[in-house]
């Protein structure tokens, strides 16, 4: 089994010590590639789009033209994984700011999102989220976090903070607008992995 974290800018290095962990936990092995580069995407089995800075994140992704090997893996339904930043990249549309500033999307999910629907830096914040998949909350850490503000019937939506879809997902792929890397409770990174396994 061959992993990717999508290296090109945000907080790599967390996703790929949470899914060694997780990984571990199992008893399992798999390799884990982080890439910056067009070519590596297709030979993975599963891949994550960590948060960072969305704009940036597309730009590049779009430059080195692994958008389209993106897109080209879910539509051979393999697990893809976005968080914050990632949530934003797998929707269709976006709000008013990203819309204004012209920001390529990879529209794999069915959602519209709102870039910044928690405010800015400052107002980052941890919360205890139910997620149905889980027998006790799990501790979620927002950072400048996006939110969906609206989803097809084809999205199942996992879980909502302050009436914003804050967990979702769609056939292969899993938006998160939380941190699942920045704690030590591999359990969601375990239910990305229950996909692969
Ligand atoms: N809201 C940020 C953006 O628009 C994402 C923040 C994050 O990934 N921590 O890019």
């Amino acid at each position: 089994m061959r992993i990717g974290v999508i290296a090109i800018q945000g907080d790599v290095s967390e996703h790929v010590d949470a899914l060694r962990r997780a990984i571990d936990q199992r008893g399992e092995s798999a390799e884990i590639v982080t890439i910056k580069h067009k070519g590596i995407v297709p030979e993975c089995d599963a891949l994550v789009l960590p948060g960072g800075e969305s704009t940036t994140l597309a730009r590049l992704l779009v430059k080195e033209g692994i958008d389209n090997e993106i897109k080209d893996m879910s539509a051979s339904g393999r697990p893809i994984m976005g968080t914050c930043a990632g949530l934003i990249l797998l929707a269709k549309e976006g709000d008013e700011q990203v819309k204004k500033t012209h920001q390529h999307l990879l529209g794999l999910m069915d959602t519209k999102v709102n870039r910044n629907a928690f405010g800015r830096q400052c107002d980052s914040f941890e919360t205890e989220l139910e997620l149905p998949f889980l027998d006790t909350p799990y501790n979620a850490v927002f950072i400048r976090a996006p939110g969906i503000i609206d989803a097809g019937n084809n999205v199942h939506v996992l879980a909502k903070t302050d009436d914003m879809i804050v967990a979702a997902e769609q056939d292969n792929i899993l938006a998160l607008a939380f941190h699942p890397e920045l704690t030590l409770d591999t359990r969601v990174h375990q239910y990305f992995l229950d996909k692969l396994f």
